[in-house]
């Protein structure tokens, strides 16, 4: 099925305080505009974007669009989003099989919010972000006098992406247009057609550049976003008689090995606490207990791959990852490659942002005794 997006950048942006439209204005010297596109483009479900823009600034829609979608397909917007929506929804080519109609506006939203509505349209024929209501909601009079109070259980903030089957949502603003009906979503005209809409959570911030303040609380989420940050791990396992060797994943020929509840790689469990400690998730103790059976001598690879989940879904990206053995025997030189490989394939990282060293204790402590092996591991993600 071919999806496409209709990016709403039209607006005027009065509310939002700006001396332009506020799709041009500058966050943290990016305009809204590009921060929605690229969010498009790495949503990796689209075989196409239009961009509705007034007609007035076309030309400056394509200068920031041009880099991230080059066939990118720009329409002139109208005085209000539902017009801007439908010349965008015209505009789609004839193969379109379902569209993704989101305001440029929300312009912090993660790609994966695109793929889940996305998924929830193939399934459901519609999928439409929104959020549960936390706050208490009341109806007031025209004296400000509330009359009463809504069960908010049955209460969704309604965001955007809205997708819907092309076909049908055409259909929905024709005949909104038709019958002279203004919603102020996309999702209205769906539901006074009786089609059913279905709601796909969303998670993170995804809110609306409206008013000046939010321009603030823009720069703020965008500082957090882009921060570096840094974690570091460090792990011992006792070197007996008997068990395998392995360290980051390779098992290395040795006559003793690592005793311990799981596969007792050290290297990996040092590397996980430094990724979980990097994005403030806890440690390795915390997710995988050594006190539950499910883990006794389970592959630490394994609990590596559900650690990279656990980032992907928040969004981390490794930057690079430096770790230290400490041990007497044997010599590691001949496995740092190795080593190095299967880190990086599980990590989805490139070979050189992974790198290893070993270092003896000179003959001092429990390593230098050759009792244990101990790893130290640092890293950086960003978002
Ligand atoms: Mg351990």
């Amino acid at each position: 099925m071919k999806a496409y997006a209709i990016v709403l950048a039209a607006g005027k942006g009065l509310r939002a305080g700006q001396k332009q439209n506020k799709m041009f204005a500058r966050l943290a010297g990016k305009t809204p505009l590009e921060y929605s596109l690229k969010a498009c483009r790495r949503a990796g479900c689209f075989d196409g974007v239009v961009i509705v823009c007034q007609p007035q600034e076309i030309e400056r829609a394509k200068a920031i669009g041009r880099e991230i979608f080059p066939d990118a397909c720009y329409v002139a917007g109208g005085a209000t989003r539902q017009e801007s929506a439908y010349a965008g929804l015209k505009a789609l080519p004839a193969d379109a099989d379902i569209a993704a109609i989101h305001d440029g506006a929300r312009c912090f939203i993660r790609p994966e919010l695109f793929v889940r509505c996305i998924e929830s349209c193939k399934q459901y024929g519609s999928g439409v972000a929104g959020r549960r209501c936390t706050d208490t909601v009341k109806v007031v009079d025209g004296e400000d006098c509330f009359v009463k109070t809504l069960n908010r259980d049955e209460l969704i903030l309604v965001e955007t992406p809205q997708v819907f089957m092309y076909r049908e949502i055409l259909e929905a603003y024709e005949q909104a247009f038709a019958q002279n009906y203004t919603g102020t979503d996309d999702a209205s005209l769906m539901e006074r057609m009786g089609k059913q809409v279905k709601l796909v959570e969303s998670q993170g911030e995804n809110f609306k550049l409206t008013m000046p303040g939010d321009f603030a609380r823009g720069e703020r989420h965008l500082q957090r976003e882009q921060a570096m940050r840094i974690g570091q791990g460090y792990d011992i396992h006792a070197l007996v008689s008997g068990r395998p060797l392995i360290l980051g994943g390779v098992h290395i020929p040795h006559e003793t090995g690592l005793a311990g509840h799981s596969d007792a790689d050290a290297l990996v469990h040092a590397l996980i606490d430094a990724l979980l400690g990097a994005a403030a998730m806890g440690d390795i103790g915390e997710l995988f207990p050594d006190t539950d059976p499910a883990y006794k001598g389970a592959d630490s690879m394994a609990l590596l791959a559900q650690v990279k989940q656990l980032l992907d879904a928040e969004n981390w990206q490794i930057d690079n990852v430096d770790a230290t053995l400490f041990l007497e025997k044997p010599k590691m030189q001949p496995y740092k490659t190795v080593i190095r490989d299967t880190l990086a394939k599980a990590l989805g990282l490139k070979v050189d942002q992974i790198n290893i060293k070993a270092k003896t204790a000179e003959k001092f402590g429990a390593v230098g005794r050759q009792e244990a092996i101990a790893a130290s591991v640092t890293c950086l993600l960003h978002r």
